[in-house]
């Protein structure tokens, strides 16, 4: 790990010390910063006190003469009570300090908990974090913050000891959801890739010969940064692959797991997008003119 040792040393509060917490915390001591950590776990907080962090008492106590506060907590009720509640984080930190969320919440509980750190005149970002607990170890987080570039930069000896990339997405409460956003479509990428995957058991092609192929095309790579950027983005609908011949070899694939007693439900819905696609209309249009049904999908729904 490159050596982030930063010339300004911060006063950091550090409450929630598990997989992703306790590792974030020890690069931030490692990156010369004066931590007092928090959990409800003592042993937890035993391993961050043994690499030189204080071992605050509660919440509050962790709060104390903090530059800086920092949540890494399982849900926004957590982070809600440890911030706000009675005998909260809040009550103890010191003005102009600035309180930095990276749990994973609900972004209107992260609005709601952004409201009343203002409202008690703090400084409050989301900053959610991308990647794994072996990444938070490696000090290889990608940083999603919610924050403007002014803000960012003024956090950058924070973030540059947890994390490799550091995303600024430019106002408040954008770090949270550029993250859900992201975990909707890995999380439901996982489950349409477990089903190829089935697939190729169930219709005894090896796995191998599969990945092989899909490392090249938009099953492996997604179609954001491959099919869209040439088409659809660029308002252009005319066919490299129609919606029609998409839906026919969804069909297929449908037919064969079928026949081989597999549920496909992932597919099964997909079809139907395909097939309410050609239904209004764009059978004969490139498809990434999903993109554009989905969109109309949702205008309705509004
Ligand atoms: P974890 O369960 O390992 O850690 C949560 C910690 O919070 C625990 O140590 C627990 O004791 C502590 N805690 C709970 N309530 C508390 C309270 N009232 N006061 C003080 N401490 C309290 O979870 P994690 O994997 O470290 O995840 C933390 C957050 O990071 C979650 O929001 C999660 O969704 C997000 N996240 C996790 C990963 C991952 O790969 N694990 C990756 C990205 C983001």
């Amino acid at each position: 790990m490159p050596d982030r040792k930063q010339a300004t040393s911060l006063r950091i509060g550090f409450i929630g010390l598990g997989q992703m917490g306790g590792p974030m915390a020890l690069n931030l001591i490692k990156g010369g910063h004066r931590l007092r950590v928090f959990d409800l776990s003592a042993d937890a907080v035993g391993r961050l006190a043994q690499a030189g962090a204080h071992a605050a008492s509660s919440v509050a106590d962790c709060a104390a003469d903090a530059d800086i506060l920092i949540t890494m907590l399982p849900n926004g009720t957590v982070v809600k009570d440890v911030l706000l509640g009675e005998h909260g984080a809040l009550s103890a930190l010191n003005g102009g300090a600035c309180v930095i969320d990276m749990s994973t919440i609900h972004p209107f509980d992260s609005d709601a908990i952004a409201e009343a750190v203002a409202a008690k005149g703090f400084r409050f970002v989301d900053a959610p974090v991308g990647r794994t607990s072996d990444h938070a170890v490696r000090g290889e987080l990608l940083i999603l913050a919610g924050a403007d570039e002014k803000t960012a930069a003024e956090l950058a000896p924070v973030f540059g000891c947890m994390g490799t990339e550091t995303v600024v997405t430019g106002a408040a409460g954008r770090g949270i959801r550029v993250k859900i956003v992201n975990n909707f479509m890995s999380i439901a990428l996982n489950a349409l890739s477990a089903e190829a995957a089935v697939l190729c058991e169930a219709i005894g092609l090896p796995f191998d010969t599969a990945l092989a192929v899909m490392r090249g095309t938009p099953a492996g790579n997604g179609h954001f940064t491959t099919t869209w950027p040439g088409r659809v983005l660029k308002g252009d609908l005319s066919p490299t692959f129609m919606i029609d011949l998409a839906h026919k070899d969804l069909g297929i694939a449908l037919d064969m797991a079928n026949q081989a007693a597999m549920p496909m439900p992932m597919g099964a819905a997909a079809r139907e997008i395909y097939s309410g696609a050609r239904a209004a209309g764009r059978g004969r249009q490139d498809w990434t003119a999903i993109l554009e049904h989905v969109r109309a999908l949702a205008a309705r729904g509004g």
